[in-house]
């Protein structure tokens, strides 16, 4: 166990018997404060850079199609009590502690098929936090998100923002496969989103990307297509959120990248991040 001051340690141990008391199968409705951001410029350098080199595939006559997984409505429920003390201190003794409450976990349907829990990868003082569906084979056969094909892109839009995956953060809304890798259904999204909660409230990142249409979903509480929750700054626990689309999305129709990385540029001037500049060689 961590050594945390008194004062800290009741207050982690309030926030466990908060959840235990909740059973862990509840949900959470936020209030979503949106600002209208600036639309990204096809001139700038991340872009040119993006088109010739990396990951944004092609062209600017992108079609209008849209991510269609269904997904139902969140119910409200109480918001837990955050605990920054404990976080200050220590965030990844915070992160693990959040793991140990996981377990070898049972709390629904998803477990039945798992090989490997994943939990997270990434930086815990992290000021980009990147949150996908659900792990696929890889990511269960591993027990690290983001490590397949859509992993593989993940990265390199990463790279474009001029960082590195060791600098983000990066989780899931169910932290086992479902099966099929089909979309998590709301009880089994409902029942891990908590923990994913916690981990934000752990990591404090400056920026959230919500990567596709589940993870905007138990995000933000709502259900919107996510054509009206891209281009905006979201708030969420403190954290600016940026909607954009699943990289395995990007995989399926890469006319979309173009969108995605304007989406990532409002995430970056959000950290104050400017593209790497080209380089010649
Ligand atoms: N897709 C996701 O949403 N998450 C992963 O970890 C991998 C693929």
């Amino acid at each position: 166990m961590p050594s945390f001051d008194p004062a800290t340690r009741e207050a982690l141990e309030a926030r466990l018997r908060f959840y235990r008391e909740l059973g862990l199968t509840d949900f959470y409705k936020r209030a979503i404060e949106t600002t209208q951001a600036a639309p990204a410029q096809d001139s700038d350098l991340g872009a040119q850079r993006l088109d010739s080199e990396t990951w944004v595939g092609t062209p600017s006559d992108a079609i209008l199609s849209q991510e269609t997984t269904p997904i139902p409505p969140r119910k409200p429920i109480q918001i837990p009590p955050q605990v920054f003390p404990a976080i200050d201190q220590d965030r990844s003794t915070a992160l693990r502690l959040i793991r140990e409450d996981i377990g070898d976990c049972t709390r629904c349907a998803l477990h039945k098929g798992r090989n490997k829990l994943v939990f997270a990868d990434g930086d815990p003082n992290a000021r980009l936090m990147f949150v996908g569906e659900g792990p696929g084979a890889d990511e269960d056969a591993q027990g690290l998100p983001f490590v397949g094909r859509a992993g593989q892109l993940l990265n390199n839009m990463i790279g474009a923002m001029g960082l590195t995956r060791e600098q983000v953060y990066i989780a899931n809304v169910v932290k086992c496969r479902p099966p099929q890798n089909r979309t998590p259904e709301p009880d089994e999204a409902n029942t891990c989103s908590p923990f994913l909660f916690r981990q934000i409230d752990v990591v404090r990142p400056q920026v959230i990307v919500a990567l596709g249409a589940t993870a905007a979903t138990y995000l933000l509480g709502q259900r919107q297509p996510l054509a009206g929750l891209r281009g905006r700054v979201h708030s969420l626990r403190g954290s600016k959120l940026i909607v954009t689309y699943h990289p395995a999305f990007l995989l399926r129709d890469p006319r979309q990248k173009k969108e995605a990385w304007a989406d990532l540029q409002i995430a970056m001037r959000e950290l104050g991040l400017k593209p790497p500049a080209k380089s010649n060689s």
